[in-house]
């Protein structure tokens, strides 16, 4: 589904964010991304979504050599292959859950009726067809999340991006978007989740740590792992 190869990201202005990155993840993975604070995780996840190009290296995904396509048929790889979701729910303000998700189906081709009905559908699959007409002030910030969980899978994207998408959040509405994660794997959509949470990283079946834009650990690769000097 992702495959990175010695990929690097310079920031302009000069500051390193990936230093050499390889990183392979399949199809129907379930996978967290920790690290601390400016270790190049959300970087990472920007690339992997192809919101940003790497600087040298290659990014493979669902197939496509990133590199090789335009801006045009980058965003169009986006936004049917793939899902985004953020800490801070970027919901639009004064504009319903189900007009939220379904303008997040705008550059899918489909119709604005059948826009809506997916938007409808997406918000019952996260536990939320009795707030549609709701908008996000008269939400709590555990609904918001899942309404931007329903807008990022709306479009049934084979791969869905997740930036400490329970930051924001007290834990039991944290451990209810964690649920709708583990539903999405188990009916096949490939999850990458990157978090400060140690206990969800540590339920999760593959963990990958950064620490200064390289990986130091990959519970798939142990031969990959770095020591961690100070430790
Ligand atoms: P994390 O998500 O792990 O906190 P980031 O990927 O956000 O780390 O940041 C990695 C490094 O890149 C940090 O030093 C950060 O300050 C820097 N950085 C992130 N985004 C930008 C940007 N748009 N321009 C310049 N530097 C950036
Ligand atoms: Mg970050």
């Amino acid at each position: 589904m992702i495959s990175l190869s010695d990929v690097t990201k310079i920031y302009p202005g000069g500051v390193t964010a990936l230093a050499g990155v390889s990183l392979d993840i399949g199809a129907g993975e379930l996978v967290a991304l920790a690290g601390p604070s400016g270790s190049g995780k959300s970087t990472m996840l920007n690339v992997l979504g192809t919101l940003d190009r790497p600087t040298t290296g290659s990014v493979r995904i669902d197939g496509y050599e990133v590199g090789g396509l335009g801006d045009a048929r980058l965003s169009a790889l986006r936004a049917t292959r793939i899902g985004f979701v953020f800490q801070q729910f970027h919901l639009a303000a004064r504009v319903t859950a189900l007009d939220n998700v379904a303008d997040g189906l705008l550059y899918s081709g489909l119709r604005p009726g059948e826009r809506r009905r997916r938007a409808a559908a997406a918000l019952e699959r996260v536990g939320l067809g009795h707030r549609m007409d709701h908008e996000p002030h008269e939400l709590s910030g555990g609904e918001r999340q899942r309404v931007a969980v329903a807008r990022a899978v709306a479009g049934d994207p084979p791969l869905l991006l997740a930036d400490e998408p329970t930051g924001n959040l007290d834990s039991a509405s944290g451990a209810g978007v964690m649920e709708l994660m583990r539903d999405l794997h188990a009916g096949g959509t490939t999850v990458v989740i990157i978090t400060h949470d140690r206990e969800i990283a540590e339920s999760l079946p593959r963990r990958v740590r950064m620490r200064d834009g390289r990986v130091t650990f990959d519970n798939a690769r142990p031969e990959a792992t770095v020591p961690e000097v100070g430790r």
